[in-house]
């Protein structure tokens, strides 16, 4: 399993991250997670052709998750791929039919299909052998983490959230855990995660994860990246690694 990180920032423009948007490439076959803002420019950036792309999760529908979906559809559709699943949380159906429908001459040129899930929903998604779960987060629109389970490997992507019980037990013994980090150490928060209330978490139901790898960084984050690691460290075997744009993980 490849993932690899097609955008780590947020709504706020910085130098070098786009917003949300994670491929991870399971049997040779890709799937999305999220598809913020400036993701798709990212495809060729990376060396991935957007075509391939039948499939995307998202977490939930604030604009640095899916700004760049409806861009996607119409690229796909101008290469003449025009099927899409589309899984999301509750609200997802009537988001992308308002979206579309703002775009008649694409609307009817194109077949997307859009899957509402609840919490605690496994699922496998047409043509993947792999299978995922979710629950809910804790932000302030409705959110799903994820947990993609594959022969080779599983890992977790938390979305927005505060960390919280649910994401640490989905997480449980997993290889990797990608969980957002908005903010640096110190910083109260709430509907986000800095490294003190993640270590919190971590220390109080220790999911034994692999590795820890820390996405989604507001401008703020720049210059606290050694004390995101120092603080997370002692509660993993395996890394803590900070989410850079294009960066590949193999799992
Ligand atoms: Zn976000
Ligand atoms: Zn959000």
């Amino acid at each position: 399993m490849e993932i690899t990180f097609l955008g780590t920032g947020v709504a706020i423009p910085q130098m070098g991250r786009v917003q949300s948007g994670v491929l991870v490439r399971l049997e040779e076959k890709p799937m999305l997670i999220d598809c913020g803002s400036g993701v798709l420019n990212r495809f060729p950036e990376a060396g991935l052709s957007h075509t391939e792309v039948d499939t995307v999760l998202l977490s939930h529908l604030h604009l640095d998750h899916v700004a760049d979906l409806v861009p996607l559809i119409k690229a796909n559709w101008l290469r003449g791929k025009t099927d899409m699943r589309v899984y999301g949380p509750e609200g997802t159906d009537d988001w992308f039919s308002t979206v579309l429908g703002a775009y008649e001459y694409i609307q009817d040129e194109v077949d997307v299909d859009v899957v509402e899930l609840s919490p605690g929903k496994e699922f496998t998604p047409e043509g993947f052998d792999c299978e995922i779960t979710c629950v809910a987060a804790i932000h302030s629109v409705p959110t799903l983490a994820y947990r993609v389970t594959a022969e080779d490997g599983e890992f977790v992507y938390s979305g927005d959230t505060e960390p919280c019980r649910e994401i640490m037990d989905l997480a449980a013994e997993s290889d990797l855990l990608i969980h957002e980090c908005s903010f640096p150490p110190g910083i109260n928060v709430t509907n986000h995660t800095t490294p003190t209330t993640l270590a919190e978490m971590l220390d109080e139901y220790n999911p034994e994860v692999g590795s820890i790898c820390l996405t989604h960084f507001y401008p703020d984050m720049r210059g606290h990246e050694r004390e995101a690691i120092y603080r997370l460290k002692g509660y993993l075997e395996g890394e803590v690694i900070l989410a850079e744009d294009l960066m590949k993980l193999e799992l």
